[in-house]
Order: structure tokens, then sequence, then C-alpha cells
């Protein structure tokens, strides 16, 4: 018998562990240190290989006008389809209507806490390392994309005498590719253990007063991957959707049980180049910067969640809070990091300009971690449907094909 591919392994694995989460409720904690094994060895690679994989993507870039051209391209598309996001997400939450109606109790003024978000210069500035080193150290990615945007441009100024340091980051970057492809046939094992009691903790007490929320966020995120990525990786970057969805579905499923799309940079970094065959100079800066900056699935979830609160509290928004919350949800999506959660701490930003309750995230939280799969999933096939179009648009005649099905 032919053994399965390592997508059919993991949606065995998401169905067993729905099964087994549902039948042993909170005991399926058991399994979790399969998952936490799963997930330590993909972070494992993650500092290292965004550093090789982007050195090597902007030394290959040859001019500072190719790099400022790419980088105004991408963030240009990533804003384009996170307005898009955060507009969908609002008239999905007005037509689900989810907040009406709603039998539970409101939480208490004061009930969450709210951490600062730092300012906005802060924040820029905190992009600059003062020690790349311990940029690596602590997987700051933003300031990782720093370092090696420097070391890129800077091999390239150098020229031939950097040709040894240029190899050292080409064969590095191969050799990560390599430990992630391994890593990755142990994804169903990692699914099973995330998922299992994720399943279990989560029994329908909490799921369905909520219900409605879970499902608009659900519906809004599979309607934006299909139109606005299916139509513009159809249009724009000439791939079929079909063999763009296929090609990025591990990763997808990755950052579903995960709902890091930093954890999983190295299976889309991977699933990009070679099942759907994104060249290695545009995933490889086009994907660490998605990563970080561009979250549509959080945008969707922003416009939902935002609705949602304004309704169980009766309060109509005007439309100057509509935009208010379209710009801060959009801002709020480039600050969030790619990890579990983010996306609740910057509700309360959202919230909080808006003149909202900020004690409605409690709200959501209960759900967090569901809705969180969601948009976490929807997140990462925008980073990649990004690498499609502007790799098509930087090399206008090359067919871009699966190079290797890694499967
Ligand atoms: N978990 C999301 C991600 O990593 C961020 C969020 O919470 O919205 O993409």
């Amino acid at each position: 018998m032919k053994k399965p591919s390592l997508l059919t392994q993991i949606l065995l694995a998401f169905v067993l562990a729905t099964i087994v989460g549902s039948i042993f409720g909170s005991s399926a904690e058991v399994v979790s240190p399969l998952g936490t094994f799963f997930l330590r060895l993909i972070q494992f690679v993650i500092a290292p290989l965004i550093l090789a994989t982007l050195v090597t993507g902007i030394a290959s870039l040859g001019s500072g006008k190719k790099l400022a051209r790419l980088g105004a391209k991408t963030v240009g598309f990533f804003l384009t389809t996170t307005l898009l996001a955060v507009s969908l997400g609002l008239a999905i939450g007005f037509l689900f209507s989810p907040g009406e109606g709603l039998n539970i109790e409101p939480p208490a003024a004061g009930a969450v806490e709210v951490n600062e978000t730092e300012g906005f210069v802060t924040t820029l500035l905190n992009i600059i390392p003062t020690n790349p080193f311990a940029a690596l150290a602590e997987q700051n990615i933003l300031q990782i994309i720093f370092f090696a945007a420097a070391l890129g441009i800077g091999i390239t100024v150098v020229g031939e005498k950097a040709i040894p340091v240029r190899r050292f980051f080409e064969g590095f970057a191969d050799v990560l590719l390599r430990i992630t492809g391994a890593i990755m046939k142990l994804a169903p094992i990692g699914v099973f253990g995330i998922m299992a009691p994720i399943v279990g903790n989560y029994g329908l007490e909490i799921l369905l007063p909520l219900g409605k929320v879970i499902l608009a966020v659900a519906v809004a995120c599979i309607l934006h991957v299909v139109i606005v990525y299916g139509l513009a990786v159809k249009t724009l970057g000439k791939v079929s959707p079909l063999h763009f969805f296929k090609g990025m579905a591990p990763a997808a499923l990755v950052g579903f049980t995960t709902s890091s799309s930093a954890a999983t940079l190295p299976v889309t970094l991977k699933n990009a180049q070679e099942r759907v065959g994104v060249s290695k100079e545009t995933s490889s800066f086009v994907l660490p910067l998605g990563a970080t900056i561009n979250m549509d699935g959080g945008a969707i979830y922003q416009g939902i969640a935002v609705l949602f609160i304004a309704q169980f509290y009766g309060i109509e928004l005007t439309m100057l809070q509509i935009f208010t919350v379209m710009l801060t949800a959009t801002l709020a999506s480039i600050g969030a990091a790619g990890v579990p959660g983010a996306g609740l701490i910057m509700l309360a930003m959202v919230l909080s300009s808006a003149g909202l309750p900020i004690e409605g995230i409690a709200l959501v939280a209960a759900i967090d971690r569901i809705l969180d799969m969601f948009r976490t999933g929807t997140n990462i096939l925008g980073d990649a449907a990004a690498s499609v179009v502007i790799d098509r648009s930087e090399n206008k005649n090359k067919p871009i094909e699966a190079n290797e099905l890694a499967s």
C-alpha cells in the first residue's frame, strides 16, 4: 500500500485529535507533550532560517533599487489586502450580528488587564537591534530582518571579497530547509498533540453561546481566502488557485494548529518554494516580513470582534468610529506579533481608540484560541499569496510551478 501523503496524514491527525478530544475531555491533556515536542522543533529552526534565507535573498537582488521596489510592492499588497480584510470583517459582523440578544453575563469593568502597547515611534525604533545576536537569541523577527537586510546589502556592495560569505549563507539556508523537511515529517504527531487537548478543553458549553462569533470569523476568513487570495494568485500571479491552495495546505494546517505565523514560517517558506514554486529570492523576502506585519485574519477578527462587543453593549457605531476601527485594525495587524493570542491584546487598542468598553475583550477571551486558529491560517495564506503575486511581477515570464513535491 502507498504511504499516504503528508497532507493526508496531517488531516487524519486532525480527525483523530477531534475524536480523542471529544471522548476524553480535559484528560486528553496527556498527549500535549507530543505537541510541545513538535512546536519546539519548528521553533528551533526559525531564527537561523530567516537569517540565512533572507541574507541570500537580499544579496541576490543586486541593487538597492530592486530592494526598494520589492519592499514598496510588498507593503502595498499587504496594506491593500488588510484593508479588504477588515472591511469584510465589519460587513460579516453586521450581517451575522453575533452580539445581539446574547444571554451571558457582561464582564465587570476592570475584569481584564490591559497591557499598554508601545507608541508608534518606539515600535519603529525597535526595529533596529542594538545587538544583532540578541535579536537572534530572542527571535525578534523584525530585528532579524533588519540584520539580514544590512548583511545582504553589505555582501552586494563588497562584491568579490564577500562571495564566500554569500556562499556560506546559501549553503546554510539549504541545510536548514532540509532540517525543516525532516521536522515536517513529524507534523501529524504534533498536530495531534496540540489539537486533542484543545478539543478536550473546549467543551460545547464554552463554544455554544459564542458559536455565532466563531461562525462569523470562520465564514469571513474562508471568504477572504477563497475570493481575495484566489483572485489575486489567479489574475496577478497567473497561478491556478488550486495549485496554490494545495501547495500551501500543510503550512495553513500547521498555522491553524499552532496559532503562530512565526512558528509556522519555516513550513511556509518550504511550501511556497517547493510545492508552489515561488522563487527563493522573493519568498525569502516576502514571507518573513509577512509573518511579522501582514495579518489579514487578524484584521477580519478585529472587525467582527468590535461589532460583536458594540452589539453586546447596545452601542450603535458612528461612521467616525467605523473609520477609526478600520485604521486601527490595520495598524494592529501590523503591530501584532505572529504569536498565539497577539490579536486579542491588539483588540484592546482598537476598542479604546474607537471609544468602546475595553472589558469587552473578556467576552471573546474564552474562545480566543479557536478564533486564533482561523485568523492564523488566513494570515499565513495571505503572506503566501503575496509572495506569488510579487514573484510574478518581478519575473514576468518565469513559470511558477512546484519544483519538488515535498511529500
Ligand atoms: N496568532 C496570530 C498569528 O500568529 C496573531 C494573532 O493573534 O492575530 O498570526
